[in-house]
Protein backbone atom coordinates (compact mmCIF):
# COMPACT_ATOMS: atom_id res chain seq x y z
CA UNK A 1 0.00 0.00 0.00
CA UNK A 2 1.33 3.54 -0.96
CA UNK A 3 1.59 6.25 1.49
CA UNK A 4 0.16 7.86 -0.60
CA UNK A 5 -3.29 7.45 -0.38
CA UNK A 6 -2.59 7.98 2.94
CA UNK A 7 -1.64 11.50 2.49
CA UNK A 8 -4.53 11.92 -0.11
CA UNK A 9 -6.80 10.89 2.69
CA UNK A 10 -5.40 13.37 5.55
CA UNK A 11 -5.13 16.46 2.90
CA UNK A 12 -9.21 15.45 2.31
CA UNK A 13 -10.22 15.06 6.24
CA UNK A 14 -8.64 18.40 6.68
CA UNK A 15 -10.98 20.09 4.43
CA UNK A 16 -14.24 18.01 5.60
CA UNK A 17 -16.11 20.16 8.18
CA UNK A 18 -18.89 17.05 8.14
CA UNK A 19 -18.43 14.26 10.46
CA UNK A 20 -20.62 11.91 8.34
CA UNK A 21 -17.76 12.76 5.66
CA UNK A 22 -15.00 12.68 7.79
CA UNK A 23 -16.55 8.57 8.16
CA UNK A 24 -17.10 7.95 4.60
CA UNK A 25 -13.61 8.93 3.66
CA UNK A 26 -12.04 6.65 6.68
CA UNK A 27 -14.28 3.60 4.98
CA UNK A 28 -12.59 4.59 1.57
CA UNK A 29 -8.98 4.17 3.03
CA UNK A 30 -9.83 1.27 4.96
CA UNK A 31 -11.22 -0.16 2.32
CA UNK A 32 -7.87 0.28 -0.08
CA UNK A 33 -6.30 -1.05 3.19
CA UNK A 34 -4.67 -4.63 3.29
CA UNK A 35 -6.21 -6.56 6.23
CA UNK A 36 -2.41 -6.98 8.02
CA UNK A 37 -1.47 -3.22 7.68
CA UNK A 38 -5.32 -2.05 8.89
CA UNK A 39 -3.62 -1.14 12.49
CA UNK A 40 -1.10 0.35 11.45
CA UNK A 41 -2.79 2.38 9.33
CA UNK A 42 -5.62 2.54 11.96
CA UNK A 43 -2.45 4.13 14.55
CA UNK A 44 -0.92 6.55 12.25
CA UNK A 45 -4.58 7.91 11.34
CA UNK A 46 -4.63 8.97 15.17
CA UNK A 47 -0.99 9.89 14.98
CA UNK A 48 0.59 7.12 17.11
CA UNK A 49 2.26 3.85 16.38
CA UNK A 50 0.93 2.01 19.14
CA UNK A 51 -2.24 2.08 21.40
CA UNK A 52 -2.08 4.31 24.17
CA UNK A 53 -1.15 2.34 27.00
CA UNK A 54 2.40 1.20 25.26
CA UNK A 55 5.09 3.65 26.25
CA UNK A 56 6.27 4.18 22.88
CA UNK A 57 5.80 7.43 20.94
CA UNK A 58 6.72 9.77 18.48
CA UNK A 59 6.97 13.26 19.77
CA UNK A 60 10.37 14.04 18.34
CA UNK A 61 11.37 17.30 19.41
CA UNK A 62 10.96 20.10 17.25
CA UNK A 63 14.31 21.24 16.79
CA UNK A 64 15.63 17.78 15.75
CA UNK A 65 12.60 17.63 13.40
CA UNK A 66 13.79 21.13 11.54
CA UNK A 67 16.97 19.74 11.47
CA UNK A 68 16.11 17.04 9.57
CA UNK A 69 14.44 18.74 7.53
CA UNK A 70 17.42 20.93 6.95
CA UNK A 71 19.30 17.94 6.06
CA UNK A 72 16.74 16.71 3.76
CA UNK A 73 16.17 19.96 1.62
CA UNK A 74 19.74 21.37 1.52
CA UNK A 75 19.13 24.49 3.48
CA UNK A 76 20.17 25.74 6.64
CA UNK A 77 18.45 25.31 10.12
CA UNK A 78 17.94 28.98 10.11
CA UNK A 79 16.20 29.43 7.16
CA UNK A 80 14.05 26.36 8.11
CA UNK A 81 13.22 28.29 11.40
CA UNK A 82 12.60 31.58 9.47
CA UNK A 83 10.04 30.11 7.61
CA UNK A 84 8.12 28.49 10.72
CA UNK A 85 8.04 31.93 12.41
CA UNK A 86 6.02 32.62 8.94
CA UNK A 87 3.38 30.27 9.08
CA UNK A 88 3.90 28.49 12.38
CA UNK A 89 3.09 24.74 10.39
CA UNK A 90 6.01 22.73 10.34
CA UNK A 91 4.66 20.52 8.06
CA UNK A 92 3.81 23.28 5.87
CA UNK A 93 7.30 24.69 5.81
CA UNK A 94 8.46 20.96 4.84
CA UNK A 95 6.27 20.46 2.26
CA UNK A 96 7.00 23.78 0.69
CA UNK A 97 10.81 23.79 1.19
CA UNK A 98 11.12 20.21 -0.48
CA UNK A 99 8.83 21.38 -3.53
CA UNK A 100 11.45 24.15 -4.21
CA UNK A 101 14.03 21.78 -4.47
CA UNK A 102 15.35 20.62 -7.26
CA UNK A 103 13.12 17.60 -9.26
CA UNK A 104 13.09 14.63 -7.99
CA UNK A 105 14.49 11.79 -10.15
CA UNK A 106 11.03 10.16 -11.94
CA UNK A 107 11.74 6.53 -11.15
CA UNK A 108 12.09 7.19 -7.77
CA UNK A 109 10.06 4.49 -6.00
CA UNK A 110 6.65 5.35 -4.18
CA UNK A 111 6.85 5.61 -0.70
CA UNK A 112 5.01 1.93 1.34
CA UNK A 113 3.10 2.69 4.46
CA UNK A 114 5.01 -0.22 6.00
CA UNK A 115 8.01 2.00 5.15
CA UNK A 116 6.79 4.95 6.75
CA UNK A 117 5.58 3.19 9.96
CA UNK A 118 8.67 0.67 9.88
CA UNK A 119 11.04 4.02 10.22
CA UNK A 120 8.90 5.73 11.86
CA UNK A 121 9.08 3.07 14.28
CA UNK A 122 12.97 3.00 14.48
CA UNK A 123 12.50 6.49 14.86
CA UNK A 124 10.73 6.35 18.20
CA UNK A 125 12.82 3.79 19.62
CA UNK A 126 15.96 4.30 19.28
CA UNK A 127 17.55 5.86 22.63
CA UNK A 128 21.17 6.33 23.96
CA UNK A 129 23.99 7.53 22.98
CA UNK A 130 24.42 8.55 19.37
CA UNK A 131 20.36 7.99 18.93
CA UNK A 132 20.11 11.66 17.98
CA UNK A 133 22.06 11.27 15.00
CA UNK A 134 20.49 8.05 13.90
CA UNK A 135 16.63 9.49 14.18
CA UNK A 136 18.28 12.41 12.09
CA UNK A 137 19.59 10.31 9.38
CA UNK A 138 16.54 8.07 8.82
CA UNK A 139 14.38 10.83 9.21
CA UNK A 140 15.62 12.87 6.47
CA UNK A 141 15.68 10.16 4.58
CA UNK A 142 12.29 9.92 4.94
CA UNK A 143 11.67 12.97 3.76
CA UNK A 144 13.39 12.36 0.85
CA UNK A 145 12.17 9.17 -0.08
CA UNK A 146 8.07 10.68 -0.47
CA UNK A 147 6.76 13.49 -1.84
CA UNK A 148 6.97 16.92 -0.60
CA UNK A 149 2.74 16.09 0.36
CA UNK A 150 4.12 13.36 2.35
CA UNK A 151 6.89 14.67 3.80
CA UNK A 152 4.42 17.34 5.14
CA UNK A 153 2.18 14.89 7.39
CA UNK A 154 5.54 12.34 8.53
CA UNK A 155 6.83 15.90 9.62
CA UNK A 156 3.51 16.04 11.75
CA UNK A 157 3.69 12.11 12.89
CA UNK A 158 6.70 12.38 13.81
CA UNK A 159 6.26 15.71 16.30
CA UNK A 160 2.82 14.95 17.42
CA UNK A 161 1.12 17.37 15.66
CA UNK A 162 -1.34 15.65 12.99
CA UNK A 163 -4.25 16.81 14.88
CA UNK A 164 -6.41 15.12 12.25
CA UNK A 165 -9.71 15.43 15.13
CA UNK A 166 -10.63 12.33 14.54
CA UNK A 167 -12.47 10.74 17.45
CA UNK A 168 -12.12 6.80 18.80
CA UNK A 169 -15.64 6.34 17.87
CA UNK A 170 -15.50 7.82 14.23
CA UNK A 171 -13.03 5.23 13.71
CA UNK A 172 -14.85 3.08 15.18
CA UNK A 173 -18.10 3.43 13.06
CA UNK A 174 -15.88 3.45 9.76
CA UNK A 175 -15.09 -0.27 11.02
CA UNK A 176 -18.42 -1.50 11.38
CA UNK A 177 -19.30 -0.08 7.77
CA UNK A 178 -15.71 -1.83 6.18
CA UNK A 179 -16.25 -4.55 7.47
CA UNK A 180 -19.72 -5.54 8.49
CA UNK A 181 -21.53 -2.90 6.24
CA UNK A 182 -23.19 -1.90 9.31
CA UNK A 183 -22.96 0.84 11.15
CA UNK A 184 -25.65 -0.92 13.32
CA UNK A 185 -22.89 -2.73 14.63
CA UNK A 186 -20.49 -0.26 16.64
CA UNK A 187 -21.45 -1.01 19.60
CA UNK A 188 -20.23 -5.18 19.27
CA UNK A 189 -16.33 -2.75 18.79
CA UNK A 190 -16.88 -0.52 21.21
CA UNK A 191 -17.54 -2.97 24.04
CA UNK A 192 -14.06 -4.52 22.52
CA UNK A 193 -12.81 -0.87 22.29
CA UNK A 194 -13.76 -0.34 25.75
CA UNK A 195 -11.87 -3.41 27.61
CA UNK A 196 -9.41 -3.38 24.98
CA UNK A 197 -8.58 0.30 24.52
CA UNK A 198 -6.78 -0.80 21.38
CA UNK A 199 -8.13 0.65 18.42
CA UNK A 200 -5.31 -0.91 15.90
CA UNK A 201 -5.83 -4.45 17.72
CA UNK A 202 -10.19 -4.62 17.50
CA UNK A 203 -9.79 -3.30 13.20
CA UNK A 204 -7.27 -6.16 12.96
CA UNK A 205 -9.67 -8.66 14.91
CA UNK A 206 -12.49 -7.59 12.65
CA UNK A 207 -10.44 -7.75 9.50
CA UNK A 208 -8.59 -10.65 9.67
CA UNK A 209 -11.08 -13.01 11.86
CA UNK A 210 -14.59 -11.12 11.71
CA UNK A 211 -17.28 -9.94 14.07
CA UNK A 212 -17.39 -13.01 16.05
CA UNK A 213 -13.72 -12.48 17.37
CA UNK A 214 -14.62 -9.27 18.27
CA UNK A 215 -17.56 -10.68 20.27
CA UNK A 216 -15.05 -13.20 22.28
CA UNK A 217 -13.00 -9.78 23.31
CA UNK A 218 -11.93 -10.37 26.91
CA UNK A 219 -10.38 -8.70 29.88
CA UNK A 220 -6.67 -9.31 29.61
CA UNK A 221 -3.52 -7.87 31.90
CA UNK A 222 -1.74 -5.56 30.07
CA UNK A 223 -4.39 -3.97 28.18
CA UNK A 224 -6.34 -1.19 30.47
CA UNK A 225 -9.93 -1.07 30.57
CA UNK A 226 -11.76 2.08 29.75
CA UNK A 227 -12.53 3.41 32.99
CA UNK A 228 -16.26 3.34 34.55
CA UNK A 229 -17.14 7.05 35.23
CA UNK A 230 -19.90 8.66 37.61
CA UNK A 231 -22.69 10.86 37.01
CA UNK A 232 -23.42 13.71 39.52
CA UNK A 233 -26.34 14.63 41.49
CA UNK A 234 -27.48 17.36 44.54
CA UNK A 235 -29.16 15.66 46.92
CA UNK A 236 -28.99 12.41 48.33
CA UNK A 237 -32.80 11.95 48.05
CA UNK A 238 -32.08 12.55 44.66
CA UNK A 239 -29.25 9.86 44.85
CA UNK A 240 -31.36 7.53 46.81
CA UNK A 241 -34.52 7.47 44.21
CA UNK A 242 -31.82 6.89 41.18
CA UNK A 243 -30.40 3.96 43.01
CA UNK A 244 -33.67 2.00 43.80
CA UNK A 245 -33.39 3.10 47.50
CA UNK A 246 -30.75 1.55 48.50
CA UNK A 247 -26.81 1.60 47.38
CA UNK A 248 -23.36 2.09 48.57
CA UNK A 249 -21.08 5.06 49.27
CA UNK A 250 -17.94 5.26 49.38
CA UNK A 251 -15.53 7.84 50.18
CA UNK A 252 -14.59 10.38 46.80
CA UNK A 253 -10.56 10.89 47.76
CA UNK A 254 -9.12 13.64 45.34
CA UNK A 255 -6.09 12.53 43.89
CA UNK A 256 -5.10 10.52 40.67
CA UNK A 257 -7.17 7.49 39.34
CA UNK A 258 -5.24 4.42 39.06
CA UNK A 259 -5.80 0.78 36.57
CA UNK A 260 -2.90 -1.63 38.61
CA UNK A 261 -2.46 -4.89 36.32
CA UNK A 262 -0.48 -7.15 38.21
CA UNK A 263 0.66 -10.15 36.40
CA UNK A 264 3.10 -12.42 38.01
CA UNK A 265 4.93 -10.22 40.34
CA UNK A 266 4.84 -7.35 37.55
CA UNK A 267 2.79 -4.32 38.11
CA UNK A 268 1.82 -1.80 35.18
CA UNK A 269 -0.45 1.52 36.22
CA UNK A 270 -2.47 3.05 33.87
CA UNK A 271 -3.81 6.80 34.01
CA UNK A 272 -7.42 7.78 34.01
CA UNK A 273 -6.47 8.95 30.10
CA UNK A 274 -4.98 4.91 29.93
CA UNK A 275 -1.46 6.40 29.56
CA UNK A 276 1.27 3.82 31.40
CA UNK A 277 2.27 5.78 34.53
CA UNK A 278 4.16 2.93 36.29
CA UNK A 279 7.34 4.61 36.68
CA UNK A 280 6.35 7.64 37.98
CA UNK A 281 4.90 5.27 40.95
CA UNK A 282 6.83 2.65 41.74
CA UNK A 283 5.95 2.57 45.71
CA UNK A 284 2.43 2.49 43.91
CA UNK A 285 3.27 -0.24 42.63
CA UNK A 286 5.52 -1.87 45.18
CA UNK A 287 2.10 -1.65 47.11
CA UNK A 288 0.23 -3.36 45.35
CA UNK A 289 2.87 -6.22 43.85
CA UNK A 290 3.42 -7.09 48.01
CA UNK A 291 -0.27 -6.59 49.08
CA UNK A 292 -2.56 -7.73 46.45
CA UNK A 293 -2.74 -11.07 47.05
CA UNK A 294 -3.26 -12.97 44.03
CA UNK A 295 -0.74 -13.23 41.23
CA UNK A 296 -2.77 -11.74 38.40
CA UNK A 297 -4.98 -9.46 39.33
CA UNK A 298 -6.69 -5.82 37.84
CA UNK A 299 -7.57 -3.41 40.50
CA UNK A 300 -8.88 0.51 40.10
CA UNK A 301 -8.47 2.82 43.14
CA UNK A 302 -7.46 6.80 43.53
CA UNK A 303 -3.82 7.36 44.93
CA UNK A 304 -3.66 10.26 47.06
CA UNK A 305 -0.48 11.96 48.64
CA UNK A 306 -0.24 11.98 52.44
CA UNK A 307 1.74 14.51 54.58
CA UNK A 308 4.22 12.66 56.49
CA UNK A 309 4.28 15.66 59.33
CA UNK A 310 0.36 15.04 59.91
CA UNK A 311 -0.91 12.44 58.10
CA UNK A 312 -3.50 13.94 56.25
CA UNK A 313 -4.44 13.56 52.89
CA UNK A 314 -2.99 16.32 50.53
CA UNK A 315 -4.82 18.00 47.95
CA UNK A 316 -4.63 17.09 44.11
CA UNK A 317 -2.53 19.38 43.09
CA UNK A 318 0.68 18.15 45.50
CA UNK A 319 0.07 14.75 43.39
CA UNK A 320 0.58 16.71 40.21
CA UNK A 321 3.61 19.03 41.16
CA UNK A 322 5.06 15.29 42.77
CA UNK A 323 4.89 13.89 39.27
CA UNK A 324 6.59 17.19 37.36
CA UNK A 325 8.68 18.43 39.38
CA UNK A 326 10.46 16.63 41.72
CA UNK A 327 12.70 13.53 41.11
CA UNK A 328 10.55 10.85 41.51
CA UNK A 329 12.55 9.25 44.39
CA UNK A 330 12.54 12.72 46.27
CA UNK A 331 9.08 12.99 45.69
CA UNK A 332 8.16 9.47 46.74
CA UNK A 333 9.81 10.51 50.37
CA UNK A 334 8.17 13.99 50.66
CA UNK A 335 4.62 12.78 50.08
CA UNK A 336 4.21 9.48 50.41
CA UNK A 337 1.46 7.86 48.29
CA UNK A 338 -1.41 5.69 49.39
CA UNK A 339 -3.75 4.08 47.48
CA UNK A 340 -7.25 3.60 48.29
CA UNK A 341 -8.98 0.91 46.22
CA UNK A 342 -12.66 0.87 44.88
CA UNK A 343 -12.73 -1.80 41.95
CA UNK A 344 -11.48 -4.97 41.09
CA UNK A 345 -11.94 -6.11 36.97
CA UNK A 346 -10.04 -9.42 37.01
CA UNK A 347 -9.00 -12.21 39.43
CA UNK A 348 -6.79 -14.52 37.85
CA UNK A 349 -8.88 -16.19 34.62
CA UNK A 350 -12.11 -14.70 35.80
CA UNK A 351 -13.95 -11.36 34.51
CA UNK A 352 -14.73 -9.54 37.37
CA UNK A 353 -16.23 -6.69 34.80
CA UNK A 354 -19.68 -8.66 34.65
CA UNK A 355 -20.14 -9.24 38.03
CA UNK A 356 -22.27 -6.70 40.52
CA UNK A 357 -21.04 -4.20 42.73
CA UNK A 358 -21.38 -6.34 46.43
CA UNK A 359 -19.96 -9.00 44.78
CA UNK A 360 -16.87 -7.03 43.28
CA UNK A 361 -16.64 -5.57 46.67
CA UNK A 362 -16.42 -8.37 48.63
CA UNK A 363 -13.92 -9.94 46.67
CA UNK A 364 -11.79 -6.94 46.68
CA UNK A 365 -11.64 -7.40 50.81
CA UNK A 366 -11.06 -10.64 49.90
CA UNK A 367 -7.63 -10.17 48.37
CA UNK A 368 -6.33 -6.92 49.77
CA UNK A 369 -3.73 -7.49 52.78
CA UNK A 370 -4.79 -4.28 54.49
CA UNK A 371 -2.35 -1.71 55.68
CA UNK A 372 -1.82 2.13 56.03
CA UNK A 373 -1.17 3.01 52.39
CA UNK A 374 -3.32 0.36 50.55
CA UNK A 375 -6.79 -0.48 51.79
CA UNK A 376 -10.05 -0.38 50.40
CA UNK A 377 -11.88 2.99 50.28
CA UNK A 378 -14.12 4.01 52.98
CA UNK A 379 -17.87 2.53 52.14
CA UNK A 380 -21.27 1.78 53.59
CA UNK A 381 -24.31 0.23 52.72
CA UNK A 382 -27.18 3.00 52.97
CA UNK A 383 -30.94 3.57 52.47
CA UNK A 384 -31.69 6.50 53.70
CA UNK A 385 -30.73 10.30 52.75
CA UNK A 386 -29.68 10.75 56.76
CA UNK A 387 -27.27 7.94 56.97
CA UNK A 388 -25.84 9.26 53.15
CA UNK A 389 -25.87 12.69 54.99
CA UNK A 390 -23.68 11.47 57.70
CA UNK A 391 -21.24 9.32 56.34
CA UNK A 392 -20.50 12.53 54.00
CA UNK A 393 -19.73 14.85 56.99
CA UNK A 394 -17.75 12.23 57.45
CA UNK A 395 -15.96 12.03 54.05
CA UNK A 396 -15.25 15.61 54.34
CA UNK A 397 -13.64 15.52 57.85
CA UNK A 398 -11.39 13.18 56.82
CA UNK A 399 -10.30 15.26 53.49
CA UNK A 400 -12.29 13.88 50.50
CA UNK A 401 -14.05 16.30 48.38
CA UNK A 402 -17.30 14.16 49.17
CA UNK A 403 -19.06 10.67 48.13
CA UNK A 404 -19.72 8.37 44.97
CA UNK A 405 -22.89 6.80 45.96
CA UNK A 406 -22.79 2.86 43.63
CA UNK A 407 -26.16 1.02 42.41
CA UNK A 408 -25.70 -2.51 44.39
CA UNK A 409 -28.77 -3.71 41.83
CA UNK A 410 -28.57 -6.52 40.10
CA UNK A 411 -27.33 -5.28 36.94
CA UNK A 412 -24.53 -3.01 38.67
CA UNK A 413 -21.47 -4.17 36.22
CA UNK A 414 -18.62 -2.49 36.02
CA UNK A 415 -19.27 -0.64 32.71
CA UNK A 416 -16.37 -0.23 31.32
CA UNK A 417 -15.85 3.36 29.34
CA UNK A 418 -19.47 5.05 29.96
CA UNK A 419 -20.45 7.08 32.22
CA UNK A 420 -23.50 6.39 33.67
CA UNK A 421 -26.07 6.53 36.42
CA UNK A 422 -24.50 3.24 38.64
CA UNK A 423 -21.92 5.34 40.01
CA UNK A 424 -23.00 8.75 41.46
CA UNK A 425 -20.27 11.73 42.41
CA UNK A 426 -21.92 14.00 45.30
CA UNK A 427 -19.49 16.96 45.73
CA UNK A 428 -19.36 19.60 48.61
CA UNK A 429 -21.93 22.27 47.45
CA UNK A 430 -20.47 25.67 46.60
CA UNK A 431 -23.08 28.29 48.03
CA UNK A 432 -23.69 30.94 45.42
CA UNK A 433 -22.03 28.86 42.78
CA UNK A 434 -22.52 25.98 40.31
CA UNK A 435 -22.43 22.82 41.97
CA UNK A 436 -19.68 21.67 40.19
CA UNK A 437 -16.70 22.61 38.22
CA UNK A 438 -16.55 21.71 34.16
CA UNK A 439 -13.50 20.61 32.07
CA UNK A 440 -14.40 22.61 29.00
CA UNK A 441 -12.46 22.37 25.59
CA UNK A 442 -9.95 25.15 24.52
CA UNK A 443 -11.62 25.85 20.92
CA UNK A 444 -10.82 29.36 19.69
CA UNK A 445 -9.25 32.82 21.95
CA UNK A 446 -10.17 36.68 21.17
CA UNK A 447 -6.94 38.67 21.54
CA UNK A 448 -6.67 40.58 24.44
CA UNK A 449 -6.70 44.44 25.06
CA UNK A 450 -4.93 47.07 26.98
CA UNK A 451 -3.04 45.59 29.33
CA UNK A 452 -3.80 42.04 27.62
CA UNK A 453 -2.45 43.65 24.17
CA UNK A 454 -0.05 40.43 22.70
CA UNK A 455 -1.76 38.03 24.67
CA UNK A 456 -5.24 36.42 24.46
CA UNK A 457 -8.07 38.52 26.42
CA UNK A 458 -10.14 35.02 26.44
CA UNK A 459 -10.71 31.90 25.69
CA UNK A 460 -13.69 30.55 24.31
CA UNK A 461 -14.53 27.00 25.48
CA UNK A 462 -16.64 23.90 24.68
CA UNK A 463 -17.90 21.27 26.31
CA UNK A 464 -18.84 17.78 24.17
CA UNK A 465 -21.43 16.32 22.19
CA UNK A 466 -21.10 12.78 22.60
CA UNK A 467 -24.27 12.29 19.83
CA UNK A 468 -22.55 14.68 17.46
CA UNK A 469 -19.33 13.94 18.42
CA UNK A 470 -18.57 17.87 18.25
CA UNK A 471 -17.63 20.37 20.52
CA UNK A 472 -19.84 23.12 21.12
CA UNK A 473 -18.86 26.64 22.97
CA UNK A 474 -20.65 27.11 26.49
CA UNK A 475 -18.19 30.23 27.66
CA UNK A 476 -15.93 33.06 27.36
CA UNK A 477 -13.23 32.33 29.98
CA UNK A 478 -11.39 35.78 30.71
CA UNK A 479 -10.37 35.76 34.36
CA UNK A 480 -9.02 33.79 36.92
CA UNK A 481 -5.84 33.79 34.85
CA UNK A 482 -2.59 35.05 36.75
CA UNK A 483 -0.49 37.61 34.84
CA UNK A 484 1.77 34.31 34.45
CA UNK A 485 -0.86 32.15 32.93
CA UNK A 486 -2.15 34.79 30.95
CA UNK A 487 1.63 35.48 29.28
CA UNK A 488 2.34 31.69 28.44
CA UNK A 489 -1.14 31.31 27.03
CA UNK A 490 -0.06 31.98 23.59
CA UNK A 491 3.36 29.57 23.56
CA UNK A 492 1.02 27.23 25.36
CA UNK A 493 -1.73 26.78 22.56
CA UNK A 494 0.66 27.42 19.81
CA UNK A 495 0.55 24.11 18.49
CA UNK A 496 -3.29 23.89 18.60
CA UNK A 497 -3.96 27.24 16.33
CA UNK A 498 -5.40 26.89 12.84
CA UNK A 499 -6.73 29.30 10.56
CA UNK A 500 -10.08 28.57 10.45
CA UNK A 501 -12.59 27.01 13.06
CA UNK A 502 -11.91 23.38 13.20
CA UNK A 503 -15.08 20.99 11.73
CA UNK A 504 -15.75 19.60 15.04
CA UNK A 505 -16.33 22.98 16.75
CA UNK A 506 -19.94 24.49 16.70
CA UNK A 507 -19.74 28.18 17.66
CA UNK A 508 -21.71 31.02 16.75
CA UNK A 509 -19.40 33.27 18.15
CA UNK A 510 -16.23 34.74 15.71
CA UNK A 511 -12.95 34.01 17.69
CA UNK A 512 -9.94 35.85 16.74
CA UNK A 513 -7.80 32.78 16.56
CA UNK A 514 -9.31 29.23 16.42
CA UNK A 515 -7.62 25.96 17.59
CA UNK A 516 -7.89 22.22 16.95
CA UNK A 517 -9.60 20.72 20.30
CA UNK A 518 -7.19 19.25 22.24
CA UNK A 519 -6.36 21.59 25.87
CA UNK A 520 -9.07 21.05 28.07
CA UNK A 521 -9.39 23.51 31.40
CA UNK A 522 -11.18 23.13 34.55
CA UNK A 523 -13.63 26.22 34.64
CA UNK A 524 -16.50 27.55 37.63
CA UNK A 525 -18.95 29.87 37.57
CA UNK A 526 -21.77 31.31 39.41
CA UNK A 527 -24.70 29.76 37.62
CA UNK A 528 -25.93 28.18 33.78
CA UNK A 529 -27.87 30.77 32.00
CA UNK A 530 -29.65 30.20 28.93
CA UNK A 531 -28.12 31.99 25.70
CA UNK A 532 -28.63 33.19 22.35
CA UNK A 533 -24.94 32.88 21.75
CA UNK A 534 -23.34 29.70 23.10
CA UNK A 535 -24.23 26.81 21.37
CA UNK A 536 -24.29 24.00 24.32
CA UNK A 537 -27.48 21.84 24.51
CA UNK A 538 -28.74 24.31 21.51
CA UNK A 539 -32.69 23.92 21.81
CA UNK A 540 -32.62 21.27 24.29
CA UNK A 541 -34.29 23.63 27.24
CA UNK A 542 -35.36 26.29 25.48
CA UNK A 543 -36.45 26.92 21.22
CA UNK A 544 -33.06 28.76 19.69
CA UNK A 545 -31.14 28.82 23.09
CA UNK A 546 -27.95 27.63 23.81
CA UNK A 547 -26.81 27.21 28.15
CA UNK A 548 -24.28 29.43 28.98
CA UNK A 549 -21.87 29.87 31.80
CA UNK A 550 -22.45 33.09 34.27
CA UNK A 551 -19.57 34.26 35.62
CA UNK A 552 -16.91 32.04 34.40
CA UNK A 553 -13.54 31.91 36.14
CA UNK A 554 -10.76 29.17 35.27
CA UNK A 555 -9.79 27.55 38.20
CA UNK A 556 -6.26 27.07 38.06
CA UNK A 557 -6.39 23.57 37.04
CA UNK A 558 -5.22 22.20 33.30
CA UNK A 559 -6.82 19.37 32.74
CA UNK A 560 -3.53 17.35 31.07
CA UNK A 561 -5.19 14.07 32.17
CA UNK A 562 -8.06 14.28 30.02
CA UNK A 563 -8.59 14.42 26.33
CA UNK A 564 -10.86 16.74 24.52
CA UNK A 565 -13.70 13.40 24.43
CA UNK A 566 -13.68 13.63 28.45
CA UNK A 567 -14.48 17.01 28.47
CA UNK A 568 -17.66 17.63 30.72
CA UNK A 569 -20.84 16.66 28.27
CA UNK A 570 -23.98 18.40 26.69
CA UNK A 571 -25.78 15.85 28.73
CA UNK A 572 -24.26 16.55 31.89
CA UNK A 573 -24.70 20.71 31.37
CA UNK A 574 -28.31 19.85 30.48
CA UNK A 575 -28.71 17.66 33.84
CA UNK A 576 -26.81 20.02 36.22
CA UNK A 577 -29.35 23.05 34.52
CA UNK A 578 -32.40 21.39 34.89
CA UNK A 579 -30.60 20.86 38.62
CA UNK A 580 -30.55 24.16 38.99
CA UNK A 581 -33.83 25.13 38.14
CA UNK A 582 -35.10 22.91 40.92
CA UNK A 583 -32.54 24.38 43.76
CA UNK A 584 -32.67 28.01 42.63
CA UNK A 585 -35.22 29.19 44.80
CA UNK A 586 -33.26 28.04 47.66
CA UNK A 587 -30.28 29.80 46.91
CA UNK A 588 -31.91 33.34 45.99
CA UNK A 589 -33.53 32.89 49.93
CA UNK A 590 -30.30 32.06 50.72
CA UNK A 591 -28.30 35.27 49.03
CA UNK A 592 -31.53 37.54 50.86
CA UNK A 593 -30.59 36.78 53.90
P1 LIG B 1 -14.53 12.02 35.83
O1 LIG B 1 -13.37 11.14 36.23
O2 LIG B 1 -15.86 11.51 36.33
O3 LIG B 1 -14.55 12.42 34.39
P2 LIG B 1 -13.19 14.18 37.15
O4 LIG B 1 -11.88 13.64 36.72
O5 LIG B 1 -13.46 15.64 37.00
O6 LIG B 1 -14.40 13.40 36.54
P3 LIG B 1 -14.56 13.98 39.54
O7 LIG B 1 -15.75 14.50 38.85
O8 LIG B 1 -14.09 14.82 40.66
O9 LIG B 1 -13.35 13.76 38.64
O10 LIG B 1 -14.90 12.49 40.07
C1 LIG B 1 -14.66 11.25 39.48
C2 LIG B 1 -13.33 10.67 39.93
O11 LIG B 1 -13.33 10.48 41.34
C3 LIG B 1 -13.01 9.28 39.44
O12 LIG B 1 -12.53 9.27 38.13
C4 LIG B 1 -11.94 8.83 40.44
O13 LIG B 1 -10.68 9.27 40.02
C5 LIG B 1 -12.29 9.60 41.70
N1 LIG B 1 -12.70 8.78 42.84
C6 LIG B 1 -12.32 9.00 44.12
N2 LIG B 1 -12.85 8.11 44.95
C7 LIG B 1 -13.61 7.28 44.20
C8 LIG B 1 -14.43 6.14 44.51
N3 LIG B 1 -14.58 5.71 45.74
N4 LIG B 1 -15.04 5.53 43.47
C9 LIG B 1 -14.91 5.98 42.21
N5 LIG B 1 -14.16 7.05 41.87
C10 LIG B 1 -13.52 7.69 42.85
Amino acid sequence: MKFSIIADFYEKIEETSKRLEMTDLLVQLFKQTPNELIDKVVYLTTGRLYPLFVPIELGLAEKLAIRSVAMASGNKVDEVEENLKKTGDLGEVTEQILKSKKQKSLQQKPLGVLDVYETLDKIAKSTGSGSVEAKLKLLSRLLLDGTPKEAKYIIRMVIGALRLGIAEYTVLDALAVTYTGEKGNRPILERAFNISSDLGFVAKTIATEGLEAVKNFEVTLGSPVRMMLAQRLSTPEEILEKMQGECAVEYKLDGERVQAHKNDGKVNLFSRRLENITEQYPDIAELVKENMIPERVIVEGEIVAIDPQTGELLPFQTLMRRRRKYGIKEAKEEFPASLNLFDILLVDKTDYTTKTYPERRKKLEEITKKNDRIKPVEAEIVNNSKDIETFFEKAIESGCEGLVAKSIQPDSIYEAGSRGFKWIKFKREYKTEMIDTIDTVIVGALMGRGRRAGTYGALLVAVYDTEQDIFRTISKVGTGFSDADLEALPEKLKEYKIDHKHPRVDSKLKADVWFTPGKVIEIIGSEYTLSQVHTAAMGAIKKDSGIAVRFPRFTGNWREDKSPEEATTVEEIIEMYQEQIKTKPKQQKGKRK
